[in-house]
């Protein structure tokens, strides 16, 4: 199984211009790649300028259509040539209150129209001091993947991240992540059979850089990462690429 590397901007590049520098040089530096499977999340307006490369969306609407400002559906994405979408990102649960109900819903459309899913979950510092841990990671892949099937299960992959490790420079230790990411493989076995859980690729993110990444793939078996702010600097970011191959 390829390694899925994948690039969330987020909320960046501010112009144009530096969202193209920053994929020519990040499509140069990966080209010869053939063992890592790399899609990039850029913020959707800037996709259409993006040849090339795999992308994927950072979100999708809960809704089909119809009168929702703002909003943009699994469709549009899946029209617009893209075949990935982020569902449950920590960030999107808590800035935009996004309940386990809703993602689950997101999941089902993006998977309807053909999309491949990279949904999120993870535990907060609080929830992890707490002892409770595997309590979420467990009620998160239920309530999540909630009446979808092992048959859809093969486009969705799960990206654990610990959502103290988001953004901090404080990346889970190698030992942890390993025991977290066999807890999830396991939670999927029980959800559905060792086989789905065999061919799902479970990823780790939370402050992956191209020096701590190698040790994800190769030493916690990870099936990939989830990459936010190293997937800025392109240097970085195919450091990451190539540490996966
Ligand atoms: C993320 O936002 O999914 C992420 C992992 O961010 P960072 O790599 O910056 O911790």
């Amino acid at each position: 199984m390829k390694s899925l590397i994948v690039a969330n901007w987020k909320l960046n590049p501010q112009t144009k211009r530096e969202a193209e520098e920053l994929f020519k040089k990040v499509k140069a530096g990966i080209k010869s790649a053939k063992n890592a499977e790399v899609v990039l999340c850029p913020p959707l307006i800037y996709s259409p300028l993006f040849k090339g490369l795999a992308l994927g969306a950072q979100n999708c609407c809960s809704e089909e259509k119809g009168a929702f400002t703002g909003e943009i559906s699994a469709s549009m994405i899946k029209s617009a040539g893209l075949d990935y979408v982020i569902i449950g990102h920590s960030e999107r649960r808590k800035y935009f209150s996004e309940t386990d109900e809703l993602i689950n819903k997101k999941i089902k459309l993006a998977i309807r129209v053909g999309l491949n899913v990279i949904l999120c979950i993870g535990e907060t510092a609080e929830e992890r001091d707490a002892s409770k841990k595997t309590l979420i990671l467990k009620s998160q892949l239920e309530n999540d993947l909630r009446n979808i099937s092992k048959d859809d299960m093969k486009h969705i992959s799960i990206a654990y991240e610990p959502i103290w490790a988001i953004g901090t420079g404080n990346n889970c230790s190698v030992q942890e992540t390993t025991t977290s990411l066999l807890f999830i493989k396991q939670t999927i076995n029980n959800l559905y059979n060792r086989e789905t859980a065999d061919k799902t690729r479970i990823l780790y993110g939370g402050s992956v850089n191209g020096e701590n990444s190698g040790a994800y793939i190769k030493e916690a078996g990870a099936n990939g990462l989830l990459v936010g702010g190293a997937s800025l600097r392109a240097d970085d970011f195919v450091k990451i690429v190539r540490s996966a191959e």
